[in-house]
């Protein structure tokens, strides 16, 4: 039998196929008549349910006594989460418990996470690891568009004239975007790549900058600079002279070359390309939002989009890459805490008085800290942790002082599939289900909102989040009544406008909806009208703070990270899938070939890499993929961990730790 489903990998919302036999998931297949996939699965899709019957699943509810884990029925472990929070909360308030949702669990469960860590614990610490990827691109579109979302949908890349990529690996990490770009570039379209490190994309682009790393918004303005010099942007555009002399007079092409390494010469030719090619559409990754100057680079890239007549038009507009199934279902939601769900301000009094009266719960009236901010006060502000689907004692930057930091808790409680790093550390850990074992929905990057389909029982007694969310929210009086997906869904889209008119019925053709979307015809038009209404606000010009950790004697490189194509976030998942996991054993460091002389180093030693907060043990590989002075290093879970490395300072506009880039020194072994 054939359970129609979506992907719950990255954020491109792929249609798959899941061969179910005798309760066991046996293949993923691609789905012919989605719109986004079209008949097609990256090696994640294909390969990643090998996850779903892993030995190492959870099959019980843990509580810890005396420093080892006990297994326990879901009554003893509801009641003990219910009373631990309790007593916390009534000797330290509400605010001294921090919650963190999942990219990974569905809407339905997530909105249910929000409403039982505003109304029912009363907390305004909620958040999740959207924070450490793209919270800067949520604010600034929340800002600028009303929404935090994406302009444009991932259609809109075949449509466009000229495709320019900031800070990403788009084959890496969102395959299905990628693979699309890739057929852009191979079919004669413009594409512009900025970013340091040279990949499979590069020898098939119009051009490539490789600037220092932490310059993009030098860059970026420079390109207005020249946009607007040589009178290349959009004559209907209001504000460009406000632009001008708002200080980007200073970015000239010259400035440009000296901040950035880049030549002036493919400044100017950059600018002239994307602003000259009809309808332009710009993607961006984590490249350029962890970074000291996150906010101001995406404000940046809003208003390159801008200015050049690229938002509210088909194949034009800004989409940011999304690495995750439900990133964009997060900030829907209600988890991140500047947000109530909807993308409402938490400060919005109506939506808030909304919320009560449906909830009816009085909810925090402020923002909460962010989940960097959490750790940081974890066993200070911060006694206890509900940790929902992220291992955070491995994917935080910086994380070993983060898993420290988290055994400071007075109570954690962590709910997830496999008793990761963060798991193990927790007092009671709950046994959640998987994508294939229950109902409920993703909301892509491009707020393409689709179905999961339940493919088979719970493994041993795991329970679905939301389940789970329900029995812990009633244990501590709140009257919720027995939790069904369709219903929970109804629910938010009576409360948020962006899911009105959405139903499961809608959503159950391939690919579901893209919202707004008040009715099927609609798709999409509600969204022109809203771009075409906030034509013309451009953000402040800035000229950015410095690179928070300048190499020096010590440290002589700039690190930094990225994904692999086999390799997904902490590895919880797709580590556990045996295809994927042998296809990408060895974890490497690349560093330029001059460097590699200068160091007497060759491919295939083995050095040790270390920065000011660690050190990783990693396999040489000499190229010209990186820049002099500057070393890459792949994220990867095994013999090696990455993250351990970069920095977990926050930008403060944000609250997204600038993990992409730090100094570096590499010391043989
Ligand atoms: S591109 Fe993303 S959504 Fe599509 S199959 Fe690959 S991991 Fe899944």
């Amino acid at each position: 039998m054939k359970i129609q489903t979506t992907c719950p990998f990255c954020g491109c919302g792929c249609g798959m196929l899941l061969e179910v036999e005798n309760g066991q998931v046996l293949s993923a297949s691609p789905q012919r008549s989605h719109p986004v996939s079209r008949g097609t699965l990256c090696v994640k899709g294909w390969n990643g349910h090998q996850i779903i019957h892993h030995s190492s699943r959870l099959k019980k509810p843990l509580i810890k006594e005396n420093g080892s884990f006990k297994a326990v029925s879901w009554e003893r472990a509801i009641s003990f989460a219910k009373s631990r929070l309790e007593s916390i909360k009534k000797t330290h308030g509400a605010e001294a418990i921090g919650v963190v949702g999942s990219l990974k669990c569905t809407n339905e469960d997530n909105y249910l996470l929000a409403k039982f860590a505003r109304a029912v614990i009363g907390t305004p610490h909620v958040d999740s690891a959207l924070r450490y990827f793209q919270a800067p691109t949520m604010l600034a579109m929340q800002k600028h568009l009303g929404y935090a979302v994406a302009s444009c949908t991932i259609g809109d890349i075949e449509s466009a004239d000229t495709i320019l990529i900031i800070g990403a690996d788009v084959k890496a990490q969102t395959a299905r975007v990628g693979s699309l770009v890739l057929g852009a570039a191979k079919g004669g379209k413009r594409c512009i790549l900025i970013d340091p490190h040279e990949q499979e994309l590069s020898r098939f682009l119009t051009l490539q900058l490789r600037p220092r790393p932490e310059t993009d918004l030098a860059l970026l303005n420079c390109m207005m600079h020249v946009i607007i010099e040589r009178d290349l942007y959009d004559p209907e555009i209001k504000g460009v002279a406000r632009l001008r002399s708002d200080g980007l007079e200073r970015f000239t092409p010259a400035y440009g070359e000296s901040v950035t390494g880049v030549a002036a010469d493919d400044i100017i030719r950059a600018a002239e390309l994307f602003a000259t090619a009809g309808k332009g559409i710009i993607l961006y990754g984590t490249g350029l939002t962890q970074q000291n100057n996150a906010t101001a680079n995406v404000e940046a890239v809003w208003n390159l989009a801008l200015l050049t007549g690229n938002i509210g038009r088909e194949g034009a507009g800004i989409l940011p890459l999304l690495y995750t199934c439900n990133m964009q279902g997060v900030v829907d939601m209600g988890l991140m805490t500047e947000f109530l769900p909807g993308h409402r301000p938490v400060d919005d009094v109506p939506t808030r008085r909304q919320l009560e009266k449906a909830w009816q719960f009085n909810l925090p009236t402020s923002m909460g800290l962010t989940l960097q901010q959490m750790i940081n006060e974890a066993g200070k502000k911060i006694k206890a942790m509900y940790i929902v689907g992220e291992n955070l004692a491995w994917s935080a930057p910086d994380c070993t002082t983060a898993a420290a930091a988290l055994d400071k808790l007075d109570f954690l409680v962590v709910q997830d599939l496999f008793l990761t790093e963060t798991a193990q550390k927790a007092d009671v850990v709950l046994p959640a289900c998987s994508f294939a074992e229950k109902e409920g929905t993703f909301t892509s990057m491009e707020r393409r909102v689709q179905l999961v389909h339940r493919a088979i029982p719970p493994i041993g007694d795991s329970k679905p989040d939301y389940e789970i969310f329900t029995d812990l929210a009633n244990a501590m009086g709140a009257k919720w009544p027995t939790a069904k997906p369709q219903a929970i869904f109804q629910e938010i889209a009576s409360l948020l406008p962006c899911y009105s008119g959405l139903d499961y019925k809608k959503l159950s053709v391939p690919g579901g909806v893209i919202w707004p979307c008040h009715e099927a015809s609609e798709e999409c038009s509600v969204f022109k009208k809203i771009l075409a209404e906030r034509h013309g606000s451009f953000a402040d010009v800035t000229i950015g703070r410095p690179f928070v950790e300048e190499p020096d004697e010590e440290y002589p490189f700039i690190m930094i990270t990225g994904r692999p194509a086999f390799h997904r976030m902490t590895g919880t998942m797709i580590s556990r899938s045996f295809t994927l996991d042998k296809e990408d054993m060895v974890a490497t460091v690349e560093i330029n070939t001059d460097d590699a002389k200068a160091l007497k180093l060759r491919s295939g030693w083995t050095v040790l890499v270390k920065t000011r907060r660690g050190q990783v043990k990693r396999t040489v590989v000499v190229t010209r993929a990186v820049p002099p002075k500057v070393i890459f290093v792949p994220i990867h879970h095994k013999d090696g961990h990455t993250q351990s490395l970069v920095n977990a300072a926050i930008e403060p506009e944000s609250g997204i730790p600038q993990m992409k880039m730090c100094a570096a020194k590499l010391e043989m072994m």
